[in-house]
């Protein structure tokens, strides 16, 4: 294990200015924390956060990262909180942990499969700083070296993780060495057969290539030297994993790989580099569409260097990459070698630079990508990733991941979470943010549902705002639900009134004795039937009560206005009403495509109002008659379209007028329900022109209304209104 005093040694090589007090604080306290913990292979737990702290010592990280490596698994797996991080090493290294917690999380839910969706989450999580997934990357490496002690049938499934996901992530981030080392910890465990035989093969051909390799080598560094350039010359080692990739991919032998020289000369300047390559090109015949400049145009991750192949001295091929010290570094610790991630910066300036690194904009721009669902680039290619594209993820406070479809709103977050925070649920926070429950949610997202105790009704509007299948269900239910409720609620009150009618006292006891008799199974739905109107509360009465005479047929001992006939529908009205124009200075009909000399009525049963889509039907001798396109009346008009006249409203001129519409309203036979209509309409500014009244039942009456209302909307207003009251079963227009 690195003792207390190493670390801090190593980290002062390379950081003098380093705060050795604040690495050794983080030393002691994760020490602590993780007390007696093991590790699989039976090391205190520490040694692990300590190696991975190690390992970034190596890519000469800044405190930060370093002290958050020590402490990475704190929170998650000792009692540590994140507020406690905050408070002794402050807000900065508490996110970075919490970062790491984040990370740590997916680690034990990604199960299999999942691995494509947990690299999108991982993406979040960074998002916001890169240190947190290089701390990430070297506790997966610290990890894969001690993979041997993790039980054999977890091995592959991590080993598979890391080369789909970690690997790229750190060739993505320019960090080469730690991919290579990586790819070659994944490789040996998931096909150690292969891995052993490549690299024993490539041993044996470097041993047997000594010489060449040595003499190339020669060749190279006294030609540059003649001509003034001082260059350190590296052969470039195979890796078993990239020969065995490529042997995959291009379906090539062993040998034909196996025979390309690889060698890196680094130089002390880019001058010097494109001189180096000019006496390498004139010395040396060159392999064509092999020169690639990265130099003038690096790539994205920042790597920079020139690449050439040539037949060298024997006639190999030679591959030779150019570059400066700089450019080397920048090549093996990628990201990490950024300057500014080392000492000195603060933490603004280290936040206002790390926008400026082109790695970091590389990562920035594939969070968008995989966010914004663009075309898949290489990479969201090599990771399966477009299926995914369509689903958005967010965060519990709890730091729980919750994947929806793109486009959910809060309200799906919430049904997510559970039916009953999503039927509770009253609003939201956003990010700490109170917001719209209607609020679309991006990744990474942290979402807090504010619940109301004791509600367990959803809006039924809210049905439309979801989109998971799983909410609207759950709302469907929930409405459903509460209609029944709401239609035994009516269907009580009408059974006990009716009970009190026959002088015969009521009991959900008795009730539920007689059940038999009206062969239902519960007071409940007996309830609800008749609240819907489907069954008489008198027969509620003599199913209890089988003495009480029978009170029907309906409708005899109903109350009847001028008209009413006791017949359910079409009930005659008052032939004042429906047809005329309630013009009240008699100016002229509002409706474009009349002709003038023509007498105009509306249609006779139900009439017609601005906002209506209408046609005119012109019967000769009589005139036009205007009907809403939705009356069934039109039917018969069908095969005479030369009576078809297009008409259409001039809304305008219409603004004033009043026109006729009819609506039928079922309610509750009870004193009152007549003088509540008909207050309801009078106090949104409707006139009622004729009234019809007919019992449906003992329980229920229809009333057929009559009204003169300016438009449309006025008409729907007046409806909506009436829908409210509790006494009302149904209100619907009636189109004659
Ligand atoms: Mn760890």
């Amino acid at each position: 294990m690195i003792r207390q005093y190493e670390l801090v040694d190593r980290v002062r090589k390379y950081n003098p200015h380093t705060d050795e007090a604040l690495l050794n604080r983080a030393y002691v306290y994760a020490m602590k924390a993780h007390g007696d913990q093991t590790r699989a292979s039976g090391d205190p737990y520490f040694s692990h956060p300590l190696e991975v702290a190690g390992i970034l010592t190596e890519f000469r990280l800044d405190d930060a990262s370093i002290v958050a490596a020590l402490l990475h698994d704190t929170i998650e797996d000792t009692d540590t909180t994140r507020d406690e991080v905050d408070r002794l090493f402050g807000k900065p290294i508490g996110a970075l942990v919490d970062g790491l917690t984040k990370l740590k999380k997916l680690d034990l839910v990604s199960k299999q499969a999942a691995q494509a969706e947990n690299l999108r989450k991982l993406l979040l999580a960074i998002s916001e700083d890169v240190r947190v997934l290089m701390v990430k990357l070297a506790d997966r490496l610290h990890n894969m070296r001690t993979l041997k002690y993790v039980p054999a049938e977890k091995r592959a499934r991590i080993a598979e993780e890391t080369l789909d996901i970690y690997a790229p992530l750190a060739g993505r981030m320019g960090m080469q060495e730690m991919r290579d080392e990586l790819e070659d910890l994944s490789f040996r465990a998931l096909f150690p057969d292969a891995h052993k035989t490549i690299s024993d093969r490539l041993v044996h051909l470097k041993a047997r290539n000594t010489d060449i390799i040595a003499k190339i080598e020669k060749d190279l560094a006294r030609k540059l030297f003649e001509n003034g350039i001082q260059a350190d010359i590296q052969g470039r080692e195979k890796k078993p994993y990239s020969v065995w990739s490529k042997m995959e991919r291009k379906a090539v032998a062993f040998e034909q790989l196996s025979d390309i020289f690889a060698f890196r000369v680094i130089v002390g300047s880019v001058e010097e580099c494109y001189r180096a390559l000019g006496i390498v090109h004139t010395q040396w015949p060159v392999v064509p569409g092999r020169f690639k400049d990265y130099i003038s145009t690096p790539k994205q991750n920042d790597y920079r260097s020139l690449h050439t192949t040539v037949i060298g001295p024997g006639h190999q091929r030679v591959e030779l990459q150019i570059r400066t010290e700089e450019m080397d570094q920048l090549a093996e610790y990628g990201i990490a070698a950024h300057p500014l991630y080392k000492d000195g910066a603060t933490e603004e300036e280290r936040t206002a630079l790390a926008k400026d690194s082109r790695a970091y904009e590389w990562l920035r721009r594939t969070i968008e990508v995989v966010s914004e669902g663009d075309s898949p680039e290489e990479f969201l290619e090599h990771t399966k990733l477009q299926l995914f594209q369509d689903q958005v993820f967010c965060f519990t406070p709890k730091g729980r991941l919750i994947a929806m479809p793109r486009g959910a709103t809060p309200i799906d977050f919430a049904y997510e979470v559970h039916t009953n925070v999503g039927n509770s649920c009253v609003g939201c926070k956003i990010n700490g943010r109170t917001a719209p429950l209607v609020s679309e949610l991006k990744n990474g997202d942290e979402v807090e549902i504010i619940r109301a105790e004791g509600q367990t009704q959803p809006p039924a509007a809210w049905e439309s705002l979801v989109r998971t299948g799983k909410a609207r269900a759950a709302i469907r239910r929930a409405t459903r639900a509460a209609v029944r409720a709401q239609y035994a609620g009516l269907g009580r009150q009408i059974v006990e009134r009716a009970f009190q009618r026959a002088g015969k006292e009521y009991a959900d006891e008795l009730l539920k004795k007689s059940l038999p008799r009206l062969a239902r199974q519960s007071v409940e739905e007996v309830m609800s039937e008749v609240g819907r109107g489907e069954m008489l509360a008198n027969d509620v009465v003599r199913a209890v009560y089988p003495e009480v005479k029978a009170d029907r047929p309906a409708g005899k001992k109903a109350r009847k206005l001028p008209g009413a006939q006791g017949v359910k529908h079409g009930a005659t009205l008052r032939e004042v009403g429906a047809g005329e124009i309630h013009s009240a200075n008699g100016s002229a009909l509002p409706i474009v495509g009349l002709r003038s000399d023509l007498a105009v009525r509306f249609a006779p049963n139900g009439g017609a109002v601005p906002g209506d889509r209408i046609v005119g039907i012109l019967t000769p001798g009589e005139g036009v008659t205007v009907y809403p396109i939705q009356s069934p009346e039109l039917a018969t008009y069908e095969d005479q379209p030369e009576r078809w006249i297009d008409v259409r409203w001039d809304m305008e001129a219409a603004e004033v007028l009043r026109f006729p519409a009819r609506i039928r309203v079922t309610c509750v036979n009870e004193p009152g329900s007549l003088a509540l209509i008909t207050g309801v309409i009078a106090q949104h500014d409707g006139n009622i022109d004729g009234i019809a009244m007919a019992a449906l039942s003992t329980d229920f009456h229809e009333i057929t209304l009559d009204l003169g209302v300016h438009d449309l909307k006025h008409l729907n207003d007046i409806i909506r209104e009436l829908k409210r009251s509790n006494v009302i079963s149904s209100v619907e227009r009636v189109n004659g």
